[in-house]
């Protein structure tokens, strides 16, 4: 399943998982389906990954 990267418009953090509490919703939100290469991967994202608690976007 491909995996969507979401921000902010006006934040450098991108996350991934649905059910991070920092998840952007709105329209002011910018969309990725690629592995950013600039900002920062937001930590709660990457905690949730590893305990294998990460719920991602599949649009
Ligand atoms: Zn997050």
């Amino acid at each position: 399943m491909p995996r969507v990267w979401v921000r902010k418009k006006d934040s450098d953090t991108w996350h991934w998982c649905k059910n991070c509490s920092n998840y952007p919703t709105g329209s002011d939100v910018v969309k990725s389906d690629k592995k950013p290469t600039y900002g920062e991967l937001d930590n709660e994202c990457k905690a949730k990954e590893k305990a294998g608690d990460c719920t991602e976007d599949d649009c």
